[in-house]
């Protein structure tokens, strides 16, 4: 039409895309006298003049994808076709084909539709309008299956009220050369047509392929580093975690790291099917493994320090974690060991100069500075005082009350002595049990013995229960002496008077000091 008003220096008023159902009064009445690409049926030649057809176009039948192939219109019978009403493809079908049920629709669209959403199996058109139709909305999932034995031949059709417009059209139908006729063809129904649908289909088996794509990459990439996170893993138990897999009932290693072999200076391979017992020795009574075994296998954790021995003879100290492994029925066969390595601790523990308990130094420490105060005592010429404290009736504090409450008792005993010689050169030992000692400088004798007094009376305020002693409460016997010239004398000869002294307070009545009476 465009070229026409080109041709004919006019401008056509258009009415496009609208059904024919619509269109039909419109042109049947003159209201608008020229129709583009109708063919020329009986019914439309009572009121329009047709130019000669200048587009054919087989009429199909379209169906959904996957459906067979129609060979021939007598298949369709029993079956739903939509058609056009009134155009001539339905219209043949309808007379020629009586046992086709045809759905009247009023445009090739809604024929589409209505195969798409099942409420027709096909619909017939003329290639030309299907495809444009299918194009322009953009519908999927359809595809010709078959043909009808006839044509639609297109062509103009004018009112035939118009006859002069009608030469007019015929005449510049006439006109069009048949390369231009085949550039509009090519327009509309080929080469746009399948470059269109190419690229869409195109772009979007690429967008597909670039999502499987990435999904699996993005799974080979996951399945990458989970593994090399669960190797990581692996390595870092092997390497920093001293782990082993024990076997309950047989009480043998089922696997160890490597470094649990370092730790414990064993060749990994001898560790597989090791005994527990052979590592642990007599470190755990029976009873105390029957109880810890009782435990995991009820489900719960056990964790508590163990000592060892090495394939290499060495001794070892672990903090251990059992946890329990269940099998696939949910008993507990199995136990995962985790351990902290304490040998260091331990060792320092044993070689520790102070008393864990009380936080007092311990009788190793008394040892190492009782010969540098005495030898400092003789260069600077002051009297150095020496005494021992020590708990009346103890034993029953533990019997009544228990050993954790005598614990208590010894930490609050510790606390007292403590706070009473805090001076510079005031030195307060634990012995050992419920032994202390006191090693100080002291001018003043008097002051010293005061001063005694006064802490055995505070362990006495403590008040702390001892029922079965005569007093009912904890005392403190206290045996002390002290050495103005310490020429000639040595360590035990001390530690002896002050111990005869404490013997002595203990004999008389206990809960009192007893001094020496010589003095050096
Ligand atoms: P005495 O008046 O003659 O000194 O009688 P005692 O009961 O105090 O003396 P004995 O030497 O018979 O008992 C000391 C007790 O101290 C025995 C021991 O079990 C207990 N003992 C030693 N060390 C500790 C400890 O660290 N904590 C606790 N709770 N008790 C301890
Ligand atoms: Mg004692
Ligand atoms: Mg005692």
């Amino acid at each position: 039409m465009q070229l026409f008003e080109q041709k004919l220096g006019v401008k056509f008023d258009y009415v496009v895309n609208r059904p024919w159902s619509e269109l039909k009064d419109l042109v049947k009445t003159g209201e608008r006298p020229v129709v583009m690409a109708r063919h020329a049926t009986d019914e439309r030649k009572q009121y329009l003049n047709f130019t000669k057809a200048y587009m054919s176009f087989p009429v199909v039948i379209v169906g959904r994808e996957k459906e067979a192939y129609v060979g021939s219109a007598h298949e369709l019978s029993s079956r739903v076709v939509a058609g056009v009403k009134g155009f001539n493809a339905t219209e043949y079908l309808r007379h020629n084909y009586p046992e086709v049920t045809i759905l009247d629709v009023s445009s090739i669209h809604e024929g589409l539709r209505a195969v798409l959403t099942h409420r027709a199996d096909a619909v017939v058109a003329n290639l030309g309008s299907a495809n444009y139709a299918i194009k322009r909305h953009g519908l999927d999932g359809l595809q010709i299956i078959g043909q009808l034995d006839i044509n639609a031949d297109l062509a103009i059709g004018v009112h035939k009220n118009d006859p002069i417009l009608f030469s007019i059209l015929q005449k510049a139908l006439a006109d069009v050369s048949p390369v231009q006729a085949q550039i509009i063809y090519d327009k509309w129904f080929q080469l746009r047509t399948v470059k269109a649908l190419d690229q869409r289909q195109l772009l979007r088996l690429s967008f597909y392929a670039l999502a499987v794509f990435s999904l699996l990459l993005l799974l080979i990439l996951w399945s990458r580093y989970q593994q090399s996170k669960q190797q990581r893993y692996i390595n870092q138990i092997n390497e920093y975690s001293y782990a082993t897999l024990i076997d309950l009932d047989s009480m043998t290693i089922q696997w160890a790291s490597k470094s649990y072999a370092r730790l414990v200076g064993c060749p990994i391979e001898s560790l597989q099917g090791k005994s527990v017992i052979d590592l642990i020795g007599s470190a755990f009574s029976a009873e105390r493994l029957a109880l810890i075994e009782s435990l995991l296998r009820s489900g719960q954790t056990w964790t508590g320090e163990c000592e060892g021995i090495g394939c290499d003879g060495q001794p070892f100290w672990t903090l251990v974690t059992l946890t329990p492994h269940k099998d696939w029925r949910g008993r507990v066969t199995q136990v995962w060991a985790t351990r902290i390595d304490i040998t260091d601790k331990k060792r320092i523990e044993q070689l520790s100069i102070v008393d864990e308990l009380t936080g007092l130094y311990n009788r190793r420490q008394f040892n190492l500075i009782v010969d540098q105060e005495v030898r400092r005592a003789q260069r600077e010429h002051h009297t150095l005082c020496l005494a021992t404290f020590d708990i009346d009736f103890f034993k029953l504090i533990n019997d009544v009350y228990g050993h954790q409450q005598g614990d208590e008792a010894l930490k609050a005993l510790a606390k007292v002595l403590k706070a009473h010689f805090n001076r510079a050169n005031d030195h307060v030992f634990r012995m050992g049990g419920e032994e202390f000692m006191l090693l100080t400088s002291c001018d003043c004798v008097d002051g010293f013995i005061a001063h005694l007094e006064s802490l055995r009376q505070a362990v006495f305020d403590l008040q702390i229960p001892n029922e079965l002693a005569p007093l009912k409460v904890m005392t403190l016997s206290i045996g002390a002496c002290y050495w103005r010239d310490l020429n000639s004398m040595n360590v035990d000869t001390m530690y002896h008077h002050v111990d005869q002294c404490l013997y002595r307070a203990k004999a008389e009545g206990r809960n009192r000091l007893v001094m020496c009476k010589q003095t050096g």
